[in-house]
């Protein structure tokens, strides 16, 4: 269907072929969209029963400029951003802009612009990898230990964050970043005493119309994302509400381009939000959009680097919830995990279909419910009950 109307582009090329590229594909089939990945030869592509994948790496120039298509986008964000400009000043069309993704691909530049834009955000300072460098930023401008260190670049899933509780703790701290520290340099943070983390989506389409999904709980342990509940499955305050999204317009305000974005944001109590970190694309935090909301965050990631019109984002049940399903020390023993999810009423089992690694997310369960007592017994059985969050 949409590749037949007029202004729409027929096929979309997707740096890269994870699971955000195969929920992509899937949707972009159902619209009638050509959606076809860039992945790297010799590792099970996750995208690669569902659409075309090119064999090539996204992070090299050349692969990037010769990939064909209407339109580039991506599903990770450290890619070879001089390959998309220069598709970009060939007049191909490239979703989000180059320069969002340069912009977001280090996290203290993406601070730097969020703080100039007013986007409400802790305090910050890049550091030099040394001891005395840390010490003396965290005790005297950073409100003293605990302190977080983050490599500001090709972080994901916390790899990149190393907490620091006294100073005694700054040199494994560097040593567990590793490489991290040489490739982009590091940078640290203020400690964020927060009640609960949320994250918001917001689409922008081609002509600059914007669309905001409900704002989502997540629960992290180890750095990683584990549970996404919508609505918040504490008491969060209208008024906390109103200000994530305002938050989350406000960052999407601050670069170009189309497609969804990603907010990730700290309450700290009352109506006081921060901003943590922003994905210029589908996000974790969203898989839920599939089964929860009439219009799913890849549906509409796909509307949006189109020119097609967005979607309709409202949620069309009561309450869900998303579980990770992180490797265990066998792909068997991680497919057990997922049984449960197979008999319990409104429970999806999404699987990715990759190579098979302690702690990497490798699959999904999505759990719909009219409402949110129903979603905890459903959780329940589910064998992950949602525990109470202290606020
Ligand atoms: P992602 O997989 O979301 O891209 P990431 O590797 O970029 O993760 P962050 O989002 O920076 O990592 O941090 C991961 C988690 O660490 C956050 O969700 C939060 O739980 C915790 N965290 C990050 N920064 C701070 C901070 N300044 N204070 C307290 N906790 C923090
Ligand atoms: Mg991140
Ligand atoms: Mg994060």
């Amino acid at each position: 269907m949409a590749n037949r109307l007029d202004g729409v582009a027929r096929t979309v090329s997707v740096l890269g072929g994870g699971q955000l590229g195969r929920m992509m594909a899937l949707d972009g089939a159902r619209l009638g969209l050509d959606v076809v990945c860039l992945d790297p030869a010799g590792q099970k592509s996750s995208a690669a029963p569902v659409c075309r994948v090119v064999e090539g790496s996204f992070t090299d120039f050349d692969n990037v400029v010769n990939l064909e298509g209407d339109v580039t986008t991506v599903e990770i964000e450290h890619v070879n951003v001089d390959g998309l400009e220069k598709l970009a000043e060939q007049g191909r069309p490239v979703h989000p802009a180059p320069s969002a993704l340069r912009i977001i691909a280090d996290k203290a530049v993406q601070k730097d612009v969020m703080a100039k834009r007013g986007v409400p955000i802790g305090d910050y300072e890049k550091v030099e990898p040394t001891v005395s460098a840390i010490r003396e930023a965290t005790e005297e401008r950073l409100g003293g230990f605990p302190v977080m260190l983050k490599s500001r670049c090709m972080a994901y899933d916390g790899k990149g964050n190393a907490v620091i509780q006294s100073a005694d703790g700054i040199e494994a701290a560097l040593q567990s970043l590793g490489k991290a520290v040489e490739a982009g340099g590091v940078y640290l943070e203020r400690w964020a005493p927060f009640k609960a983390e949320l994250a918001c989506i917001v689409a922008r389409d081609r002509k600059g119309n914007t669309s905001c999904y409900d704002v989502v709980e997540t629960r992290q342990a180890d750095n990683i994302c584990r549970v996404v509940v919508v609505p918040p499955s504490f008491p969060l305050p209208e008024s906390a509400r109103i200000e994530a999204q305002r938050v989350a317009e406000c960052a999407v305000r601050a670069i170009e381009g189309a497609g969804v974005f990603a907010i990730e944001m700290f309450w700290m109590g009352g109506d006081r939000v921060l901003y943590n970190e922003m994905a210029p694309r589908p996000h974790n935090s969203g898989h839920l959009t599939i089964e929860a909301c009439v219009t799913s965050q890849f549906e509409q990631h796909l509307r949006a680097v189109s020119g097609l019109p967005l979607g309709d984002p409202s949620l069309r049940v009561g309450a869900a919830a998303m579980i990770n399903i992180l490797g265990a020390a066998s792909e068997e023993e991680t497919l057990e995990a997922l049984r449960p999810a197979l008999t319990v009423p409104g429970a999806k089992v999404h699987w990715y279909g990759k190579d098979s690694r302690p702690g990497r997310k490798l699959g999904h369960i999505t759990v719909t419910a009219p409402d949110m007592p129903e979603l905890r017994r459903r959780l329940v059985q589910l064998g992950e009950p949602l525990d109470e969050t202290d606020v």
